[in-house]
């Protein structure tokens, strides 16, 4: 099956319930989502995109595909996420978006991020590509504090389908265009809700559609993820306790 089809839905669900976001539309990977938000936040030629000087490189490629120009934030090395207190200085009439991660599920500091970014009104765009099911002090879940954020379901992260991702949209403004991008550029989404009788060409957009196949495979992960996460935990701590006698 294709996309937004039956499993995609039931994880589409599952997700919104368990963690409150607003929408969520799974995605082929982790930067084909990056480039929907992209595409989402209208950035052109010349605008520029704060992100943490330590990323993997679809964080950057999803805007400089659309002609952003990257501006490197320093980061913090307790957390390896971006330093909110390097941002300010960075921003000027040019910038159009703060993008920082949650390195290896150690959530980045979203809410002093979002003081400042608020305050300039610069959307965010998080690339929780390696921090599914990690919260925030805050108890927020990584990816329910700005208006989109992203996750990555790649056989090298933690909780995955082979290949795959998702979009989360906090921000109703964005939904419907989101729908476009995500069928190719056209209404299709429309006409699975009644509402038209034939899909037409509205947009640009790409096939950003995880197939519902994989879709199968992420329910089961998804839903596990506390389990799984619990049994990471215990084969960590037995590594670290087997090994640290060596350090010296
Ligand atoms: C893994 C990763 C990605 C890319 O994820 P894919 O699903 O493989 O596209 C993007 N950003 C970060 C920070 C990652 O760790």
């Amino acid at each position: 099956h294709c996309g937004n089809h039956h499993y995609s839905k039931k994880c589409r669900d599952y997700l919104i319930k368990k963690y409150g976001f607003l929408e969520v539309f799974l995605t082929t990977s982790c930067t084909t989502a990056l480039e929907m938000g992209v595409l989402l936040c209208n950035i052109k030629p010349g605008d520029e995109v704060i992100l943490p000087s330590y990323t993997f490189s679809s964080t950057a490629n999803a805007f400089v595909l659309r002609g952003g120009i990257p501006v490197f934030c320093e980061i913090n090395k307790a957390t390896m996420n971006i330093d909110p207190q390097k941002i300010e200085a960075l921003i000027t009439d040019k910038t159009k978006l703060i993008m920082p991660i949650d390195y290896a599920g150690i959530p980045c500091d979203i809410n002093k991020i979002k003081k400042i970014a608020d305050k300039y009104k610069i959307p965010i765009l998080q690339d929780s590509a390696q921090s599914f099911h990690s919260f925030h002090d805050t108890n927020e879940v990584c990816g329910a504090v700005p208006s989109l954020a992203t996750y990555s379901f790649h056989e090298t992260k933690n909780i995955n389908c082979g290949e795959g991702g998702a979009l989360i949209i906090n921000d109703p403004a964005l939904i419907e265009r989101a729908h476009f991008l995500q069928e190719k550029g056209t209404d299709r989404s429309l006409v699975l809700k009644g509402l038209k009788n034939k899909y037409s060409w509205v947009d640009i957009g790409s096939s950003f559609l995880l197939s519902d196949i994989l879709a199968a495979m992420l329910f089961d992960q998804i839903k596990n993820a506390e389990k799984t996460n619990k049994l990471r935990s215990i084969v960590t701590k037995a590594y670290y306790e087997l090994f640290s006698p060596y350090s010296e």
